[in-house]
């Protein structure tokens, strides 16, 4: 039996007319010969009904701080009410399916509430219905842990989930339906020349995601690189093949195509990060200093980025909705940091820019041209990255991605 895991994400179920599109998908995958397992994501964005965000709202309405437990519950509904309507749709389709939630999916999960990672999966209620002729439609970002309690894979993980099952079943192909063509050089909806790329490597789409370029969850390619299995990152909304994620070579019947990594693959941005700073000589005793703010920082949960110590001023960043926290940590170590809130990251990624020289020198000229002042920076193996005011943010993608030609083949 060939198979393919299919994963539609939540704005690609969000009407009628939209599930119907889906069933059509389904049913001419079908006709291809394969044999479909289906991932659902809940429905809509942000303010739609039954969105992941719309339930956490529900409950942190009442309770700002509701119990991991029952926010992985809660949160896991809009999978379940997405799958139950797709499947009252492939019925009136005459496609047969059968919605299974991640625990009958068989998905077992570490125990970790709101960022699980997917244990093993045990398939065979997928493989029963496949078996005869039944469309398993599988709610994604959830499974259940030894103990018997519901999960979440964390923020975007309903693609973990069609990455674990492609994996799991040895599919043909893992395909990820969005509202976007596939992985571009840059986010579509703020750069308007951002260019498909036909094809990428597990690595430049796992940079990539992990910059921050939510098309994939990072997790997702990982689990999908370690058998090999390609990802298809598609539009349900057109006809467009989109990207292909692979190294695998096809066959040895026409000459082997090698995929190597580009020089800059994207750029990437990330916001709502807030910068804090503390001028050393301010500060009467300075003695052991980093490791005060550092430790108390981290007792208080509060995760720390982008890091920079020098002897005369400590610079980090913090999620934006922990600045206060942060602020309150500090001020109990007698600390005033000076904190700028509204920041944004952003950054080139590319697996195979290392050692080119004048990148950097390219990176600064884009943002100086454009009058955007950088508030900090770093670089790695894989991106530079640039901190700089949250109103500047799309404009620095967009006079990246102009600087290094990225909208050009
Ligand atoms: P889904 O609900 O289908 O999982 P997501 O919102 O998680 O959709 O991911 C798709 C979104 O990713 C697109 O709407 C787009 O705005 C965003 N995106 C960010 N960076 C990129 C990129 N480099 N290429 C394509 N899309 C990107
Ligand atoms: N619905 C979940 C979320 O919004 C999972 C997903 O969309 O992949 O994070
Ligand atoms: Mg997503």
């Amino acid at each position: 039996m060939k198979i393919i895991v299919q994963k539609f994400g939540g704005t690609s179920i969000a009407s009628r007319d939209l599930r119907i599109r889906v069933g059509e998908i389904i049913r001419s995958t079908r006709d291809e010969g394969y044999a479909v397992v289906v991932v659902v994501s809940a429905m809509g964005r942000k303010n739609d009904a039954y969105a992941t965000d719309t339930l956490i709202n529900l409950v942190t309405d009442t309770n700002p701080n509701p119990a991991p437990r029952e926010l992985d519950l809660i949160m896991a509904c809009g999978e379940q009410i997405s799958g139950v309507m797709l499947s009252a749709q492939l019925a009136t389709m005459d496609i047969e399916s059968q919605f299974l939630t991640g625990p009958q999916a068989g998905i077992v999960t570490d125990g970790n509430f709101g960022n699980a990672h997917i244990r093993y999966i045990n398939p065979k209620k997928i493989m029963e219905c496949l078996a005869q002729g039944i469309v398993p439609i599988v709610a994604g970002f959830q499974g259940m842990s030894e103990e018997g309690e519901l999960n979440t894979l964390g923020r975007g993980g309903s693609d973990t989930t069609a990455s674990a099952l492609g994996v799991a079943l040895n599919a043909e192909f893992i395909d990820i339906f969005t509202d976007v063509e596939g992985v571009m050089t840059a986010d579509p909806r703020i750069v308007q020349n951002a260019r498909l790329l036909d094809e990428v490597t597990y690595n430049e789409i796992c940079q990539l995601a992990r910059d921050g370029a939510k098309v994939v969850h990072p997790r997702a390619i990982e689990i999908a690189m370690q058998k090999g299995i390609p990802l298809r990152v598609r539009s349900t909304f057109t006809e467009s093949v989109g990207t292909l994620v692979t190294n695998r070579i096809a066959g040895f019947d026409e000459p082997v195509k090698i995929v190597s990594d580009r020089l800059i693959t994207g750029i990437t941005y990330t916001s709502n990060i807030a910068q804090f700073k503390i001028i050393t000589s301010q500060i009467e005793n300075p003695r052991g200093l980093e490791l005060k703010i550092f430790k108390s920082l981290a007792l208080a949960d509060i995760s720390v980025d982008f890091i920079n110590v020098q002897p005369e001023i400590i610079m980090f960043t913090v999620p934006v909705e922990q600045a206060g926290k942060g602020v309150e940590v500090l001020k109990n170590l007698d600390i005033m940091p000076a904190v700028e809130h509204d920041c944004a990251k952003v950054a080139i990624v590319g697996a195979a820019m290392t050692g080119i020289p004048g990148i950097m020198a390219r990176v600064v000229e884009a943002l100086t041209e454009s009058d955007i002042q950088i508030l900090q920076s770093g670089d790695s193996y894989t991106n530079i990255w640039c901190l700089v005011k949250k109103q500047n943010m799309q404009r620095a993608v967009q006079a990246l991605h102009d600087k290094f030609e990225l909208g050009k083949k």
